[in-house]
Parts: C-alpha cells; sequence; structure tokens
C-alpha cells in the first residue's frame, strides 16, 4: 500500500504581518483598528486573536484573520479533516462522534457542508487539470432508492476521478454532449473504454484514439465462443481456436487474420429465412473483430495507454462504496461532488 500523508491547512492563532491590500479598493495602507478574540473549533486552537484594519484610502474596516482561519467557525484544518473522515469511510454522524474527543462539537449536517466545500475546492483544482489518457465508464449508484446511469471519467495518469454526470452511457448524443467539452479542456487523446458502440461513436467523432478494455472484450468473446463451440459444426472448431490464440496474443495483423477466416466461412444461401444460423453468428463475430481490432492494441503503441480498464473500475467502486452511506442525503448536486471527492483518495 502506497504511503499516504494528509495534508492538512496550519492554524495560526494570530497573525504577526500586517494586510498586503484592501478587499475593498486594493488600497496598500492601513491603520490598526482594534483587535478581537475569536473562539474557533479545531483540533488544538480554541481561540484566535484577529486584528482589524482601518483602509487609509476607502476607510472601510475589515478582519485580517491568521493563517488556517477565515470567517467561520470550524478552522480550515477541522473542515478538511472532517472530509477526510468521510472519504475514508465513516458516516457522518461517525465523524461528529469522532471529533467529540478533540472537544470539537459538530453536528453531522456540518460535517456535511465542510464534506461540499472540500469537494467544490476540489472541483475547482480538477477544472485545471491537463489528462493524456481518459478512462470512461458506467455506473449505477444508489443515490435516494434510485440507481440513475451515471458517467464517471477517470484520469488514467493517476487514477482520480475527474468528472461525473448523469449521462445515458448507451445514448451515442448524450456521451458526446457530455464528453467533447471534457476532452477539449483537458487535452485527451485517447479514451478507454468497454466496448459500447456509442463510445465507439464519440471517439470517433472527437477524433480520439481509443483503446477497449481488454476484460470486456476477452469476457464477451469467451461467452461467444463457448456458445459457438457447441453450435457449429465440428469442421470449424480450428477457426474458434484461432479467434481466442489471436485475443490472447494481440498481434497487429490480427485484423488481416479474422478477415481471411471471415472470407473462409461460407454466406448464408439467397431467400434463406429464419434465425441466424451458428457460422453465420461466427461470421458476425469475425467482421466485428475485424474491424474494431485497432481499438483493442493502441496500449501496445503508447506506453501510457492500459490496456484494461481496471482504474476506472476502481475508483467506481470506491464511489460506490460511499455512495451507500450518503443515501437520503442530498440531491444529485451534493452527492456528485462528494462522489467526486469520495473517488480520488485523502490526497487531495
Ligand atoms: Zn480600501
Amino acid at each position: 500500500m502506497p504511503i499516504i500523508t494528509l495534508q492538512l491547512p496550519t492554524v495560526k492563532r494570530k497573525n504577526k504581518s500586517r494586510p498586503q491590500k484592501c478587499r475593498y479598493c486594493h488600497g496598500e495602507t492601513f491603520q490598526r483598528w482594534g483587535k478581537v478574540g475569536k473562539p474557533t473549533r479545531d483540533l488544538r486552537v480554541r481561540k484566535i486573536q484577529v486584528y482589524r484594519y482601518r483602509c487609509c484610502s476607502c476607510r472601510r474596516t475589515f478582519r485580517h484573520y491568521p493563517l488556517g482561519v477565515d470567517r467561520a467557525d470550524q478552522t480550515q484544518r477541522l473542515r478538511k479533516l472532517a472530509a477526510i473522515y468521510w472519504v475514508l469511510g465513516m458516516s457522518l454522524r461517525s465523524v461528529a462522534i469522532a471529533l467529540r474527543p478533540f472537544n470539537v462539537k459538530i453536528s453531522h449536517m456540518t460535517v456535511w457542508r465542510d464534506l461540499q466545500e472540500q469537494a467544490r475546492l476540489h472541483e475547482k483544482r480538477l477544472y485545471w487539470k491537463k489528462v493524456r489518457v481518459l478512462g470512461v465508464d458506467g455506473a449505477y449508484p444508489l443515490i435516494k432508492g434510485k440507481k440513475p446511469s451515471v458517467l464517471v471519467a477517470v484520469d488514467l495518469g493517476d487514477g482520480k476521478p475527474i468528472a461525473i454526470g448523469k449521462v445515458d452511457e448507451s445514448n451515442p448524443h448524450a456521451v458526446r454532449r457530455w464528453l467533447e467539452p471534457l476532452v477539449k479542456r483537458l487535452g485527451v487523446s485517447v479514451i478507454v473504454t468497454d466496448d459500447l458502440a456509442s463510445y465507439r461513436t464519440v471517439a470517433e467523432k472527437l477524433g480520439l484514439e481509443h483503446q477497449v478494455c481488454q476484460f470486456h472484450v476477452r469476457r464477451w468473446v469467451g461467452r461467444h465462443l463457448r456458445e459457438l463451440r457447441e453450435t457449429v459444426p465440428e469442421e470449424w472448431d480450428w477457426v474458434l481456436d484461432e479467434i481466442r490464440d489471436l485475443l490472447a496474443e494481440l498481434p497487429i495483423e490480427g485484423s488481416k487474420r479474422l478477415f481471411e477466416l471471415w472470407k473462409q466461412i461460407p454466406e448464408r444461401r439467397v431467400g434463406q429465412v429464419g434465425a441466424r444460423s451458428p457460422l453465420e453468428k461466427l461470421r458476425n463475430l469475425l467482421i466485428r473483430l475485424s474491424e474494431h481490432w485497432d481499438s483493442y492494441r493502441v496500449f501496445d503503441w503508447q506506453k501510457d495507454v492500459p490496456w484494461t480498464n481496471n482504474r476506472t473500475e476502481q475508483a467506481i467502486g470506491r464511489m460506490k462504496m460511499r455512495s451507500r452511506t450518503v443515501r437520503g442525503y442530498k440531491s444529485w448536486p451534493g452527492m456528485h461532488t462528494a462522489l467526486l471527492l469520495s473517488g480520488s483518495g485523502v490526497d487531495w
């Protein structure tokens, strides 16, 4: 397990420096205008001193807070710590309880607000991130007794989620509407997804390299091969073996070879009706694999592209775990940012 350091904001009791600029008019000279004691909620600091200043230009007064403190009762350190406890798996109520031994009394709704604040800050930082390889996958988290269809985008450079949207992954228009601005902003050049046709369409429309998760491909091709093994005439068994071997090795010439195999299987006779025969199913499989072959092996020539979408699924797993404990709480906007944060781990 990697070593994780919790980066918590520092909290100072006093601010020794004077303000640099007036927050109202950007004036640069001030008069000290008294001081006040302010009680704070924090693990260690119970009270701080705040100096008030008056701007010599606009004559307005303002408080000049020490590091780690602002208008809120809770210090920045406590707010972040509450959110980290939640991300680590505690419920909102448990976080409130866990802080009591430190003489910190906050309600579970305060914890929820702290979480929202951290999530918003996190989202702002994500906005400016650059991502070359993006994993995209659908998820169905349980929210208020419902399971909305959700798309999750993960930076495959560090395995952290970048965005979550309520999007139906089987609808190419919806997927594109959601993905296009994201891809442009992040500077994405490769997406990694499962084998859904909608992703294929969108990757093509947006001019992205597309790696299809090989776990998914092996799963569905394996299923087809088992079925065909039972149904196609035995004389064609060698074709099934060859498909299996090609998928295991993913050679560069695989597409050509599959196409040759496709040509060798007899076509359905004209005028024949009824369900597709096993041999036709085999033909369909061959041509489909041949046409999609390039999207199976992008990882082979682009070293930072993974051959599965595993890390995206792991991030989704972390979010699903969290979504269960906030059920009944809030609406989608709140939920969405909290999920984004929980998928990221604690080092934000
Ligand atoms: Zn001023």
